[in-house]
């Protein structure tokens, strides 16, 4: 609706450019011509002064000057009457291109306050369920005249737990805006090995909780990047193999230069994506079924859409290609240092 009149206001804007223009245009043509015809007159009115007086029919210089004056007069009144056709067809012509132009300039700024509408939408969305949960689970506790200390510390651990949930949430958020704001990251040259080895300490302890082994295999790797945004790219990557993959299974996680790219890879052997599903996983929110996973998996859609900025970032593409129950491989391709 706030679309449909920017469309009519810019499209007004255009034919009101437009109508100046042409009209401008025509009034500089009318007169240039209305004053050509005139000066025509002039010189043919000048010849014939200056013939030698007729005979017979006297009055036939009068009447040829009339007819001339009246001839001025019509080709002065078409002139006219077609520069206003001329303009009113302009008016039509404009004001249907400008119609499409104004809907072509929009579009993009259209899709993309959507964009910022449904994000709004799912922020407000998630941020909501914890707080829901927690404003009944405190409601409930203040009903019960019998609570006592114990109940209290179990209500206010229950609260921490959708706090957590809620910290992870804000800081999510804020990392995607940060990658969404920022032009351009500072590069340095990075070994991905080290970026590897660095994410693999922080979840560490995440895996050794579901007896995860990982499977190295990790070569030197040069590029230019950015440190830290890396290691977070990898961070999510192997978090991600980590939720979604059974206990003690295995992860493999590799690093290596081909065809001029610096390759990573990681794999598991977990619940994998269902087909109608891989196109959408980049997306921001986007939670694929996991209802076929008996475990609930905490998350709310964000890490993939963070690791794609940072790749983007990175003037590089991530991959996926995963098969229900049988794994996912994620593998993020850099252009090498030169
Ligand atoms: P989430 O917080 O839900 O993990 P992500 O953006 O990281 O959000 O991932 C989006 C969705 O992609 C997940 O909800 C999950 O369905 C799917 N997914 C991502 N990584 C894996 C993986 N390694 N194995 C199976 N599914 C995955």
């Amino acid at each position: 609706m706030i679309f449909r009149s920017a469309y009519l206001k810019l499209t007004a804007i255009y034919v009101l450019i437009v109508m100046v223009i042409s009209i401008t245009f025509s009034v500089v043509l009318y007169r240039i011509s209305s004053s050509e015809l005139n000066r025509g007159l002039g010189r043919q009115g000048e010849v014939l002064r200056n013939l030698p007086p007729p005979e017979f029919f006297p009055q036939s210089r009068v009447a040829i000057e009339n007819t001339r004056i009246a001839q001025l007069e019509e080709s002065n009144n078409h002139l006219r009457t077609n520069l206003i056709y001329f303009n009113i067809l302009i008016f039509f012509v404009s004001g249907t291109l400008s119609y499409f132009l104004a809907r072509r300039t929009l579009k993009p700024i259209e899709e993309m306050v959507d964009i910022q509408n449904r994000f709004t939408a799912d922020a407000s969305h998630e941020l909501r369920t914890p707080l829901t949960a927690m404003k009944t689970e405190i409601e409930v506790s203040l009903r019960d005249k019998k609570l006592n200390i114990s109940d209290a510390k179990k209500l206010l651990g229950s609260n921490l737990e959708e706090i957590g949930k809620l910290e992870t949430l804000s800081n999510e958020l804020l990392t995607l805006a940060k990658y969404q704001d920022i032009e351009s990251l500072p590069f340095e040259k990075v070994n991905l090995k080290a970026v590897v080895e660095e994410s693999l300490g922080k979840v560490e302890a995440l895996a050794r909780n579901k007896g995860i082994k990982f499977d190295s295999a990790l070569s030197k790797v040069e590029t230019k990047a950015n440190k830290q945004s890396l290691v977070e790219l990898v961070t999510i990557l192997l978090e991600n193999a980590i939720k979604y993959s059974p206990k003690n299974s295995k992860i493999a996680i590799a690093t290596e230069t081909r065809d001029k790219h610096a390759y990573i890879g990681v794999q598991d052997w977990g619940i994998g994506i269902k087909e109608a599903d891989l196109p959408f996983i980049f997306n921001r929110f986007y939670r694929a079924d996991i209802s076929r996973s008996k475990e609930v998996m905490e998350g709310y859609g964000l890490g993939l859409s963070i690791a794609k900025k940072i790749v983007e970032k990175h003037h590089g593409k991530i991959e996926v290609e995963s098969k229900p129950d049988q794994g996912s491989t994620f593998t993020v391709v850099l252009p090498i240092a030169s």
